[in-house]
Formats: C-alpha cells, sequence, structure tokens
C-alpha cells in the first residue's frame, strides 16, 4: 500500500524546537510566558492588526468575540451557512439563534444581497441583530467589502472568521483585519498549527485586553483571586505559541506552496471539461488552504463521491466540500436565507490533497488516478 497522502498535514518549520526548548529551560510551561507575546507580535506584524489575543482555539476566539459583542439569550447572529461548524456553534453557546445566510457563486462566500434581505426581514420580525460572521472559506476572500457596507448601514458588527485564510488579501488588506474582530485558528491541518489554537485580533485595545482577561478566569486586579465577571480557560500555552513561532518564520512560504499544489491541479485537470475549480477574483489573493474542485456529474458521468471513494481506496484523503449548517440536523431549526448555491457546490464539490509539503509525485498521483477515473 502506498504511503496515505493526506488532505492537509501539519508542516513544520524545524525552528519551533528552538522555541519549544527556550520554554522549557525557563520553565514557561504555561499559558502565558516569552512565546505567547511573541507570537500574538508574530501575529500583528504580519496581518497589521494592532493588538492579538492568542487563544486556546478559533472557537473560543468566535466565542470570545460573541461575548465581548454583547451577545446574548434571543438575540440573533447572522452566519454564513456554507462553512465548518465551529463558525456557528459559539452563537448558541451563548443561548443566541444562529441565521444561516446563503453564498454567491464567485467566492463561494456570504452573499451580500441575501444579507441584506436577511437583516432587513429579521428586523421587521423585531429580531435583535447582534452581528454577522462571514468566513473566507478555504481561503478566498469572501466580498468583504459589500458585507462591511451592508452591515454598517444597519449599525452591526462584523466578525470575521478568517480560521482558513491567514495569508489570504482582499485588495492588498489582509483578511481578519477588515471587521470589528477577526478569528485565526492553528488547528493541525490548517496552514500553519500551534497543534491546537487560535487568535482573536482587532484594531481595538481595550476589547482585546478584555478578551486576554476573560480567557484567563476574568480575575479582577486584586491580590486574591476575585472575579466579578464570568470567565474562561481559553488562553493560549507557551508551548503552542512556541510552535506558532517557528511556524510563523515560514507563512508566506506555506502560502507560496499551498498556491503552488492549486496551480499543479488546475494545470492538469482544469481542462477537463466538467471540472472547476474555486476561482479567484481579480482584487483577491487566497492561500489556496485547500484546493476545491467541482465535478460535474451530468458532463463526467460519476460524482464527487465516486471519485472519493476511489482515491480513499488507493489511501489518498480527499473531503467533500463543508456541508451548509442549513442541512445540518443540529441546525434544522434555525432560519436560512437560501441562493441555492451552498447545496450545489456541496452536491459536487471535493477538496483535494493541499498539503504544503506535498510532493511533485503525490499530486501527479493524484492527477492520474482522477484521470483514469474519468476516462481521460
Ligand atoms: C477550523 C475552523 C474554525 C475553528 O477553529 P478551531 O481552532 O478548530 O477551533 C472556525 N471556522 C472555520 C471556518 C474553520 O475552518
Amino acid at each position: 500500500m502506498l504511503e496515505k497522502i493526506w488532505l492537509s498535514r501539519p508542516h513544520m518549520s524545524g525552528s519551533e524546537r528552538k522555541y519549544i526548548d527556550k520554554a522549557f529551560e525557563d520553565n514557561y510551561i504555561a499559558p502565558l510566558g516569552p512565546n505567547v507575546d511573541g507570537f500574538e507580535q508574530d501575529l500583528c506584524k504580519y496581518t497589521n492588526a494592532q493588538y492579538t489575543a492568542a487563544l486556546s482555539s478559533g472557537t473560543a476566539a468566535l466565542h470570545l468575540a460573541l461575548i465581548l459583542l454583547g451577545v446574548e439569550r434571543d438575540d440573533e447572529v447572522l452566519c454564513q451557512s456554507f462553512t465548518f461548524s465551529a463558525s456557528a456553534n459559539p452563537i448558541v453557546y451563548q443561548g443566541a439563534t444562529p441565521v444561516f445566510i446563503d453564498s454567491e457563486p464567485n467566492t463561494w462566500n456570504m452573499c451580500p444581497d441575501t444579507l441584506n434581505i436577511a437583516i432587513k426581514d429579521r428586523l421587521a420580525k423585531g429580531k435583535k441583530v447582534k452581528a454577522v460572521i462571514p468566513v473566507h472559506l478555504y481561503g478566498m476572500p469572501a466580498k468583504i467589502d459589500e458585507i462591511l457596507e451592508v452591515c454598517s448601514n444597519y449599525g452591526i458588527p462584523v466578525i470575521e472568521d478568517a480560521a482558513e485564510a491567514l495569508g489570504s488579501k482582499f485588495q492588498e488588506k489582509p483578511l481578519g483585519t477588515f471587521g470589528d474582530f477577526g478569528i485565526l485558528s492553528f488547528n493541525g491541518n490548517k496552514i500553519i498549527t500551534t497543534s491546537g489554537g487560535g487568535a482573536l485580533i482587532s484594531d481595538n485595545k481595550q476589547l482585546i485586553e478584555k478578551a486576554k482577561n476573560l480567557s484567563t478566569q476574568a480575575r479582577d486586579n486584586a491580590p486574591y483571586y476575585q472575579h466579578s465577571k464570568i470567565g474562561y480557560n481559553y488562553r493560549m500555552s507557551n508551548i503552542c505559541a512556541g510552535i506558532g513561532r517557528g511556524q510563523m518564520e515560514v507563512i508566506d512560504t506555506r502560502v507560496a506552496q499551498r498556491r503552488a499544489v492549486y496551480e499543479y491541479y488546475k494545470a492538469n485537470l482544469g481542462e477537463i471539461e466538467g471540472i472547476t475549480f474555486q476561482s479567484e477574483p481579480l482584487s483577491s489573493f487566497s492561500n489556496r488552504w485547500l484546493t476545491a474542485t467541482l465535478f460535474d456529474k451530468d458532463i463526467l458521468g460519476v460524482n464527487y463521491e465516486d471519485i472519493r471513494v476511489a482515491l480513499e481506496k488507493i489511501n489518498i484523503e480527499t473531503r467533500p466540500l463543508w456541508k451548509p449548517m442549513h442541512l445540518q440536523p443540529v441546525f434544522k431549526a434555525a432560519p436560512f436565507y437560501a441562493t441555492g448555491v451552498s447545496e450545489k457546490l456541496f452536491n459536487s464539490g471535493l477538496c483535494l490533497p493541499s498539503s504544503s509539503d506535498l510532493k511533485e509525485s503525490e499530486m501527479n498521483m493524484v492527477v492520474t488516478n482522477i484521470k483514469k477515473l474519468l476516462n481521460h
């Protein structure tokens, strides 16, 4: 059997150990320390965000953003439907209701026109719309300028879910810095990893300081443990942050490598009628975290699931596109504003192996086997 070709595997730079060893030497084995500070500085420098809080996960970052925006029971938060469940779960942690917004076909992300319709309708129904969560799926920038314009017309804050999009830009500006908050993830399969972690980024100093306080059990400024609010244990550890610092040394290389993986698939499969790729609009720069591909069954005779199963048999991991939240059993009662786009994408798409250390021989294996299946 061939060695497994993973969808997206961690790719160390080699200098992670340097930061971790230092933490051991100094006995900084804690959710604070020089690596946490250093990693936050790295992230600020790279994204041009003013302030960052390094946290235990991207999900924790989203949860804190909602808390800081005052989202509570019976409020509503409008969230992109075509995403990973972590975008929406924290809304429910707050006792609020997620309202799902479908995608537009160009970027596959939140449709600004549908968002506008949804906001009007929710407000007309007397609902309190407290925040909007657009997502930059697979690293592709959403139409964030139009989304911001819609939201600012109603004075609704935006939490940008850039978990998959570190290194991506819209009109030259790094993603995660458009909204009131941006969130990042460093889970094991993301473009860089801390083995598990996330960050909340913002230009609002006070809110990031509050996030740091909330993420360390919300201690008051007193010599004893005094608490005036409910806190969380959401801070990133100094060990994980050490991995992050090593990863940040090579982030631009990782983006270039992921983009090269996409270019390889595009060059070798893009000519086949019935295969299309997530496209990158002119004003956008995607980190191409995962290469997302659509297979038109009517033209090709086989569907994405046939391809996934065939590749799985030879130890190549691919994954269907995210199943939209409005189709998830757990969210079946949530309101949904449709365009039909996300469901269509889910019914024809597959993410191909996209690791930054993928060898050409491995990409060739993927391409050759897809072509064989399609009789090309
Ligand atoms: C990975 C991911 C998250 C959550 O990040 P974790 O660090 O795994 O909690 C949130 N949103 C999207 C779109 C993601 O892909």
